[in-house]
């Protein structure tokens, strides 16, 4: 079906909408377990870049899971196929000139390496939420680890399906060693570079 559809040539480009905007246009990937702090974090980092008049937009499985995938379950293929969809999501936003923050435990380093390869590794940063298990369940912000513990819920990522860790994150951070205004000024520095673009 795909081998007739040809892109047109739009005369907008990226560079164009991102002159505009007046700061770079990429996609902040957090990564980590249930509860870790991801959107916490997305959260106070939207707003900080808001403060700075950055164009942003974030991601999370809220909005995506009750929306555009609502058809998608947690088995290992839906997860990947719900990650590739709020990548291509993400790209055209990206492309649109927006700084795009998104959410997820996305486990499966390869389904990231498919985020990374959609985007392009120099719209790509990648933030590791490395809060110890223990922590994420103790904290159980949404009750989903007790209910998981008990056998209510099948494929929950670090009870009974799998977390691959980033093995090379541009930025980590353990939300038991630092505070979310910590782990905010981490990511500001690191991007700061991609934002003057
Ligand atoms: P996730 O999006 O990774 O599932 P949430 O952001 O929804 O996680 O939940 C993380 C919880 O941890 C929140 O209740 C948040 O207030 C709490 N928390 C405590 N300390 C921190 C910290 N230093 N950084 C981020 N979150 C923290």
């Amino acid at each position: 079906m795909q081998e007739n559809v040809v892109p047109h040539n739009f005369s907008v480009s990226k560079e164009d909408r991102v002159l505009i905007k007046g700061h770079g246009a990429f996609l902040i990937w957090f990564t980590g377990l249930s509860g870790s702090g991801k959107s916490t974090i997305a959260n106070a980092l939207e707003k900080r870049l808001h403060l700075q008049n950055v164009h942003t937009y974030t991601l999370d499985g809220d909005n995506v899971r009750k929306g555009l995938n609502s058809n998608l379950t947690f088995s290992p293929e839906d997860r990947k196929e719900n990650i590739r969809r709020i990548a291509e999501v993400a790209n055209l936003m990206v492309d649109a000139g927006l700084v795009v923050l998104a959410a997820f435990v996305s486990p499966y380093i390869n389904d990231r390496e498919i985020v990374k390869e959609i985007v392009g590794a120099s719209n790509f940063v990648e933030v590791f939420v490395d809060t110890p298990i223990e922590e994420c369940e103790r904290r159980d912000v949404k009750g989903l680890y007790a209910k998981a513990r008990a056998g209510e819920i099948q494929n929950f990522t670090g009870v009974n399906a799998p977390y691959e860790a980033p093995l090379d994150a541009d930025i980590e951070t353990d939300t038991t060693k630092v505070t979310v205004n910590q782990s905010v000024d981490l990511i500001l520095e690191q991007i700061s570079i991609k934002l003057t673009q």
